[in-house]
């Protein structure tokens, strides 16, 4: 059985918030592995309306620190410690992220040598990575310093424990030998490791948040199996949207056909479109076709 990765919509909006989509923050789970991307005002309350427990965050990437993105931080690492949080929490920002960070701690945080905080400015690098999966980010082009990430879950061999449940075989370091795909001798009986193995694909996801179009975006999302992408202004708009450092439907439908993602992800609507979100899906349509406008709350699972 392939681990799923689950991504949470917990806000679609932008600056301004309306009655249907809240500011920006995603969630992606994968194993014990809880990755909050962004964390807009009232963020914390998206987590109980969505059922999910904030204590889980392993890791917290911000993207740029435009308020409707960070200001959901203090509240919710007041109620995760209100909670017992228990893990080291790993930040990921821009520069300029460790000192506004550490601001937030001295103002609002009373408590925060009992967190276990780790902060980490970022630039264009793979800046984590272990056996099963590598977070990378690249810089975008926005009004203040800002990133992209994307989320690579490694190809990699697995065994399938339900068989090894089926044959009855112990938990020993035999079990190692059976990954590698050697045949193993248990109880008398011999045992293929190859047929117990199944391939576990690589699968990508990648978010841009708040930039204008950009090669470097192109190259993050290169191949991704999702690409979530803001889309803040409609075709309509391309200049204003320059200006203000944001793209528009076509230009990130564009990023995902020139990345040649699978599927394409659009969020970070400006309240103008709340209701006619269809104009940009439509727009969208027409340069990539595989493309949805989820509505706060709403999960996609790869
Ligand atoms: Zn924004
Ligand atoms: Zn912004």
């Amino acid at each position: 059985m392939v681990e799923k990765i689950n991504i949470t919509f917990l806000g679609t909006g932008s600056a301004i918030p309306t009655a249907r989509r809240n500011h920006p923050a995603m969630l992606l789970r994968y194993k014990s592995e809880n990755i909050l991307v962004d964390c807009g005002e009232g963020t914390q309350r998206q987590f109980r309306k969505a059922h999910i427990n904030p204590c889980k965050i392993t890791k917290l990437l911000i993207t740029h620190w435009h308020a409707d993105h960070v200001l959901g931080i203090p509240g919710l690492i007041q109620t995760m410690m209100l909670n017992g949080y228990n893990k080291k929490l790993e930040v990921y920002g821009p520069r300029g992220t460790k000192a506004k960070f550490e601001q937030y701690l001295d103002l609002f945080i009373h408590k925060e040598n009992e967190l276990d905080i780790v902060i980490k400015e970022i630039n264009n690098e793979v800046f984590f990575d272990n056996e099963e999966f590598c977070l990378e980010a690249a810089k975008m082009d926005h009004d203040c310093p800002a990133i992209a990430y994307s989320f690579t879950v490694k190809e990699k061999s697995r065994l399938d424990k339900e068989k090894l449940k089926e044959l009855n075989i112990p938990n020993s370091p035999l079990v190692a030998e059976l990954v590698e795909g050697k045949t193993i001798e248990i109880n008398g009986k011999k045992i293929n490791g190859k047929k117990l193995i199944y391939t576990e694909k690589s699968r990508k996801i990648t978010f841009v948040m708040d930039t204008r179009i950009n090669e470097n975006a192109i190259q993050l999302a290169e191949n991704s199996d999702l690409l979530i992408c803001e889309s803040t202004y409609s075709k309509d708009e391309e200049e204003v949207a320059s200006e203000h450092g944001h793209m528009t439907s076509v230009e990130a439908a564009t990023i995902a056909k020139e990345a040649k993602v699978k599927a394409l992800v659009l969020t970070h609507l400006s309240q103008r479109y709340e209701a006619i979100p269809k104009v940009i899906l439509a727009e969208a349509k027409e340069v990539f076709k595989d493309v949805i406008i989820p509505e706060d709350l709403e999960s996609v699972e790869l």
